[in-house]
């Protein structure tokens, strides 16, 4: 087993991975920058390191400061968490080139799932449906470009090769269309991204967001923990989520579940992961593979009883999964609110002091955050504050309860968007289960 580990995130995932590690008697390094030195995570941490400044590119971001802060702390494990370099082929390469185990996939994995035509086309061998496309990049050939646009038929999608974060991608709804769209997403996705790579997609009208959580292990072993259910979105970003993915026709899922655990087989998966698809009319469309733990795996836990940091570690330490196929067992239902330091009505991030706070509680309520009374949020990070989770025998009873629990959530002293996640868990739309990934925008804007 991994003896030390150094967590190079912060906020609510660098304690919960601190948590994982303290229940497998893993030694913790917290890294922090200057103005984090007040997190939870680091003053429960058996040692930590500042590692710069305030900026997320000169600390969270600054690969030198974290492989020298695990150097000096004679770590042997680096934990990304999500977001910073949890997708960064280079810093893994550079971790494991330094000696260290990187807590994740391997980096060329990584490089493969990052570069989205690169993944669809794996995906395809191993079996995974993806949506109708270009097969491949597009190329400076306008006929080609034409003939390709009739044969996936309009609306399509021109996406980023490199794309991610819900950039880089653009509609396009006729062929008169098409030419300046593909110019002006490859120049786009060079500045943005370094690559002007762009493929293309058939356009779904009303999709979900349904996704997979897998595990695989470094001994040829990979089981699937079950669905999600991420719709509830703005701006692409995510704001509930829930497992099991609700009304989801049972054979394809059974058929996309064992494509997903065949994939991970046939790509030398190892760690955690999630597929992400399109799911409409009873079909699953591939997008993308996120290859970290994600924001949302709670409510997977919650359903499963695995405890995925502590498989992530343990995978990470050579071990085997804990769990066959056939010892996972989807119990009851789970919500996850996303409660975000932002006004409700504007989104506008909302970061201070926090005057006051007093967590829900009691039976199947679950509350990952760092936040406590007296600690103030800084400006320079992402505005999500805690995840609220509630687990119960079935949909409605765990809906139920997300409602009292988000009653009893007192945060007091800056805005968060507790009122929207009050409001969303009383619509009579939500409540009925399988709502497409524009329901919340569209709701947002009648509102208006
Ligand atoms: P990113 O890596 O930027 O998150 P994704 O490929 O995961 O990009 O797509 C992000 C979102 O864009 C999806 O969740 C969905 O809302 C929308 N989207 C992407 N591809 C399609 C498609 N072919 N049809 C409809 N919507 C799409």
């Amino acid at each position: 087993m991994l003896k030390k580990v150094l967590i190079a995130n912060r906020g609510e995932i660098a304690l919960r991975i601190l948590r994982a590690c303290k229940e497998l008697g893993i030694q913790t390094v917290a890294v922090h920058s200057v103005v984090d030195r007040e997190l939870k995570h680091v003053k429960l941490a058996d040692e930590s390191v500042c590692i710069g400044p305030n900026a997320s590119s000169a600390s969270y971001l600054n690969i030198p400061a974290l492989i020298a802060a695990a150097e000096v702390t004679d770590a042997d494990g680096i934990h990304p968490g999500y977001g910073f370099l949890a997708e960064r082929a280079d810093f893994c390469e550079q971790v494991e080139k330094s000696g260290f185990t990187f807590i994740g996939p391997s980096s060329d994995v990584i490089r493969l799932m990052g570069d989205k035509v690169s993944a669809i086309e794996a995906m395809k061998k191993a079996g995974v449906p993806t949506v109708p496309g270009s097969d491949g990049p597009l190329t400076d050939d306008t006929e080609k470009c034409l003939a390709m646009g009739r044969h996936v038929g309009y609306p399509v999608i021109i996406k980023a090769a490199a794309g991610g974060g819900g950039r880089g991608m653009r509609v396009v709804h006729a062929e008169k269309d098409l030419l300046n769209a593909i110019q002006v997403t490859q120049n786009e996705a060079a500045a943005a991204f370094g690559d002007g790579t762009v493929y293309m997609e058939k356009f779904l009208q009303n999709p979900r967001h349904v996704e997979i959580q897998v595990l695989a292990d470094t001994h040829g072993n990979a089981i699937h923990l079950g669905d999600r259910d991420c719709s509830l979105q703005r701006r692409h970003q995510k704001v509930m989520e829930e497992a099991p993915a609700p009304l989801i026709e049972p054979a394809a899922r059974a058929k996309v579940q064992k494509a997903c655990v065949d994939a991970c087989i046939e790509i030398g998966y190892r760690g955690a992961g999630t597929f992400e698809f399109l799911y409409e009319d009873g079909n699953f469309y591939f997008i993308e593979m996120n290859t970290r733990v994600q924001v949302e795996h709670p409510v997977t836990e919650m359903v499963t009883g695995v405890d995925i940091i502590k498989e992530q570690l343990r995978i990470a330490s050579g071990e085997s999964l804990s769990y066959r196929q056939d010892e996972i067992h989807i119990k009851g239902h789970a919500f996850e609110c996303r409660i975000n330091a932002e006004d409700p009505r504007t989104f506008m991030p909302s970061p201070g002091k926090i005057t006051q706070f007093h967590p829900p509680g009691g039976l199947g309520v679950r509350w990952d955050s760092h936040i406590y009374s007296g600690y103030t949020i800084p400006p320079f990070y992402d505005s999500m504050i805690g995840k609220l989770i509630t687990l119960a025998d079935d949909r409605p009873q765990a809906l139920a309860r997300m409602k009292s629990a988000l009653d009893e959530l007192v945060i007091a002293g800056i805005k968060t968007n507790t009122p929207l996640q009050m409001d969303l868990v009383r619509d009579p739309g939500f409540a009925r289960g399988g709502v497409n990934i524009h329901y919340l925008e569209h709701k947002l804007a009648d509102e208006q």
